[in-house]
């Protein structure tokens, strides 16, 4: 065998080797009863057809690479940004071991979340001695500040009610009657996590907002939304509001939670929102939402109790950035310091010197409806063209929007809104309506192996490159970072298509 103690193989090295080869060769033989290699070529190049793309896009009864993840992991990770907060998920351990590995996978982090272990028996009988023992383990193990509580199908398919078990529990005393113990029911088969994320801060704001009224001050409230960038995007939002100096309150600020120090100490908990902060934040003249489709039953909540609100969708670039900020400098009577308005203008002069290479690039951007429009609008703003905007998880109201933004310049003519289509449908429109670029998560690689059209990594999950959550992507320093990743990936695909020395090396260019 070619693996000895002197010389160790990676994996993706070994199994090249005779030995792995042949093996798989004979498993393939022996046991996939598959179809000859002729017939596999004929059928893939079939599904890159115009007449199987009509074909994929009749399917109704499945999904195929979904770009969305179940309600209970945005839940853990709205919980995750505040103060002291341990996840408590009611329901099965495998899904919980799931929402942690893919949160921790992004963002190269522990994330601790429990779970009630139901099994068979709490099945047929119900889970309520399950959050008994849960909480009251959870609890004297972690000692957490506020236990959050989030649902699996699993308690949501037999109609476990979090309300009573919780009260249940303490009556039990598995924790003290003044413990705060929110909930929100999270079930996974409607709806996806930007969904959980919404429910969840929902419910943190009822459990220190019920029964109290709305006394004005002239604090404001961000919610940022479920984010994979939240490390740089945070820290960057509260860079922008220093700057300004305005009082705000970030409510779920996971920007500390998931980028810990190696410093010798594990913090289970780290950052967050204060609690004394949630509980003050009744108080605030207005929350401003920075994700619509995260955030629409939480603000509804929020402007029941006498705020304002407003929702924005992930403002970065120019025009989206100058909408957020004119909003917190109106509601906080402040004008826009020098500063921004430097970084503004360096954003547009980046935009206008990479001119050429960017005018006319068409794209496709899939991920959560935010996140596509906020991306949509900027490559608006480069003079790019979005030919296929895709959220599995986007609505009616989202293609509307969608549309109007895509109306609003002449680049957006002719580009097509995907609203609750998958990955498998993306495959299809890219070969028959072919990108230069691809915007989106680490689920397009196989995207790009296939299709051949270069992906940029922009959204959550990103699993097989690191540390890009650390910098930001918001506001007009996070456009600049967009920007350069967007330069960079067009500038390596045409040294990659101009490398053939005496044939196309003759714009193989130093400068660019
Ligand atoms: S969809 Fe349901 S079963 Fe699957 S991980 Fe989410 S909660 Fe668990």
């Amino acid at each position: 065998m070619p693996q000895s103690a002197e010389t160790v193989l990676d994996y993706a090295r070994l199994f090249r080797e005779p030995e792995y080869q042949e093996m798989f060769a004979r498993k393939k033989a022996e046991f996939e009863c598959g179809h000859p290699d002729q017939k596999v070529v004929q059928i893939g190049e079939w599904t890159k057809s115009w007449e199987y793309r009509e074909k994929n896009l009749a399917r109704q009864a499945l999904s195929i690479n979904p770009v969305k993840a179940c309600q209970p992991l945005g839940a853990v990770f709205a919980a995750a940004g505040f103060e002291g907060t341990l996840s408590f998920v009611h329901g099965s351990q495998g899904c919980v071991a799931y929402y942690r590995s893919h949160l921790s996978r992004h963002f190269k982090e522990p994330c601790s979340a429990v779970s009630s272990s139901m099994t068979e028996d709490a099945a047929v009988f119900g889970g309520l001695n399950n959050m008994i023992d849960g909480l009251a383990n959870a609890y004297a193990l972690y000692a957490p500040k506020m236990i959050a509580v989030s649902t699996t199908c699993m308690a949501e398919v037999i109609g476990d009610d979090l309300q009573a078990f919780i009260t249940n529990a303490k009556v039990k005393g598995s924790v003290p009657q003044d413990f705060d113990v929110p909930y929100a029911h999270t079930p996974a088969f409607v709806g996806s996590h930007v969904d959980g994320y919404d429910v969840m801060v929902k419910g943190i704001l009822e459990n220190f907002w019920k029964d109290r009224e709305h006394v004005h001050t002239d604090r404001i409230n961000i919610i940022p939304g479920f984010d994979g960038f939240c490390v740089g995007n945070i820290r960057e939002l509260k860079r922008m509001l220093g700057l300004m100096g305005v009082k705000a309150t970030v409510l779920a600020d996971t920007s500390d939670q998931f980028d810990t120090p190696s410093d010798g100490e594990f913090r289970m908990f780290a950052g967050g929102t204060k609690l004394e902060d949630v509980r003050a934040a009744l108080n605030a003249k207005a929350t401003l939402s920075l994700q619509e489709y995260c955030t629409r039953k939480t603000l509804e909540y929020v402007e029941g109790k006498g705020q304002q609100v407003k929702a924005f969708h992930y403002p970065l670039g120019v025009s989206a950035t100058d909408e957020f900020l004119m909003e917190v400098a109106r509601l906080a009577g402040k004008g826009i310091p020098e500063q921004l308005r430097l970084e503004r203008g360096r954003l547009v002069d980046a935009i206008a010197d990479s001119q050429s290479y960017l005018h006319g690039k068409r794209y496709a951007i899939f991920g959560d409806p935010d996140f596509v429009y906020a991306m949509a609008r900027f490559v608006l703003e480069t003079g790019g063209e979005p030919v296929h905007c895709l959220a599995t998880n986007g609505n009616k109201a989202w293609e509307e929007q969608m549309h109007t933004l895509l109306a609003s310049s002449p680049y957006g003519k002719g580009c097509n809104v995907w609203a609750g289509k998958d990955l498998w449908h993306l495959r299809s429109f890219l070969f028959t309506e072919k990108v230069d670029l691809m915007i989106g998560s680490s689920y397009g690689k196989y995207l790009e192996r296939d299709t051949g059209t270069p992906l940029i990594r922009l959204t959550f999950p990103i699993f097989d490159r690191h540390h890009h959550h650390r910098f930001p992507i918001m506001g007009y320093q996070g456009g600049l970072s967009v920007l350069v990743k967007i330069l960079d990936r067009i500038f390596e695909t045409l040294d990659a298509e101009s490398s053939e020395t005496g044939t196309t090396d003759y714009a193989f260019d130093l400068t660019r």
